[in-house]
């Protein structure tokens, strides 16, 4: 029996590389102070705004509360409509009922796992708002063509861009295409702080305006509110750490793409299906998702050799219970089959090539 132990993702392992830089940069925020919408939240704003090519970056608490924030800005409401995909995480869906519209789900192309023109198209209702294509597990959903449909019509675009910072389409940022987009800082996605935190994106100065006094109850000045807000910030400890992995997520996101390509030259294709990407995406592998007949068969194998997997979404967003008033009638083929077939192998910045061996050799049954 094999001895190594190779986790599904390592969290841990990515903040040790860079801990260090972490402590000296949390210690300077504990030493100024200064901890809630301060320096460092305005500093990160810039520079991911600077990085994704986007005009308006706004830090909240939270990759949830941004969907939530965001919708709102957009003008979103009861009466509304807002596409999203079954296949995802929960959240996605979760954050749209909070501003009164309803949740209408629709199909995912199961080779690539996110939505496509077609799947929205088949959707689409009178009361259809707001669309939100959710770039899964890393790989950009086809943005730019689903943008052209949805302006066709009036319709606004939120990416859920949580798993992908760094992806791009057709040479742009992925989070810079729709109208604007939302990431999750939570410690296990590509780019991460030390706890919870997420951020808002957009060119649009309106929205961005909105999306702030709204992360802040409303208010700009603390004295007189302006709308039924939140108190949904991000805070300047998680802003500083941010802004160290900022730094580093071009290179972090290199040595995932450096996993994906081991595993295909290790073989990998002949085993299980390999994760595709629409024409002129750059994925960023945030998780490395196959799809095999028998997952569970290639699960238990690779859970013997000590190799961590998981199948995703395994009952889809619209089949869970608090989603039964928006889910009557949905018929989502490529949603069931993505959910019965995937499978996750290890991925990380800090896995490495041999790693990646060592998976293709165990699923081969070496
Ligand atoms: C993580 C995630 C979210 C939610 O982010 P939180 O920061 O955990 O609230 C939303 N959508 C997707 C696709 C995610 O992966």
């Amino acid at each position: 029996m094999s001895v190594v132990r190779i986790p599904l993702f390592d969290t841990g392992a990515v903040v040790r590389d860079l801990r260090p830089e972490l402590e000296r940069r949390i210690s300077a925020v504990v030493e100024s102070g200064r901890f809630i919408l301060g320096p460092e939240v305005q500093a990160f704003e810039r520079e991911f705004a600077a990085y994704l090519g986007v005009a308006h970056v706004v830090g909240v608490a939270n990759g949830t509360d941004a969907i939530t924030i965001a919708l709102l800005a957009m003008g979103i409401g009861p009466g509304d409509d807002v596409l999203v995909p079954s296949f995802t995480f929960y959240a996605s869906a979760e954050a749209i009922p909070h501003t009164g519209a309803r949740p209408v789900f629709c199909d995912i192309d199961p080779e690539t796992f996110c939505v496509t023109r077609e799947t929205i198209e088949r959707a689409l209702t009178p009361a259809t708002k707001a669309i939100i294509p959710v770039h899964l597990f890393g790989t950009p959903a086809p943005v730019d063509e689903i943008t052209a449909l949805a302006h066709e019509r009036g319709i606004k675009v939120l990416e859920d861009s949580a798993q992908a910072p760094g992806a791009s389409l057709h040479g742009r940022k992925t989070g810079a295409i729709g109208d604007a987009a939302t990431f999750s800082f939570f410690p296990s996605k590509n780019l991460f702080c030390l706890g919870d935190g997420g951020a808002i994106a957009t060119d649009d100065q309106d929205l961005a305006t909105k999306a702030r006094l709204l992360r802040h109850h409303g208010s700009a000045d603390k004295s007189t509110y302006r709308a039924i807000g939140f108190n949904s910030r991000l805070d300047e400890l998680q802003a500083a750490a941010l802004r160290v992995v900022l730094a580093q997520l071009d290179d972090l996101n290199a040595r995932r793409r450096a996993m994906a390509a081991a595993y295909e030259a290790a073989g990998l294709g002949r085993l299980v299906e390999l994760p595709t990407a629409p024409e002129g995406a750059e994925p960023v592998h945030h998780l490395y998702v196959t799809r095999a007949e028998s997952p569970d068969l290639l699960a238990e194998r690779l859970e013997r050799a000590g190799i961590g997997t998981r199948s995703y979404y395994r009952t889809p967003v619209h089949r869970q219970p608090p989603m039964a008033p928006y889910a009557h009638g949905a018929e989502l083929p490529g949603t069931e089959a993505a959910a019965a077939t995937n499978l996750a192998l290890p991925m990380g910045p800090t896995l490495g090539e041999e790693a990646a061996r060592a998976v293709v050799a165990a699923l081969a049954g070496a």
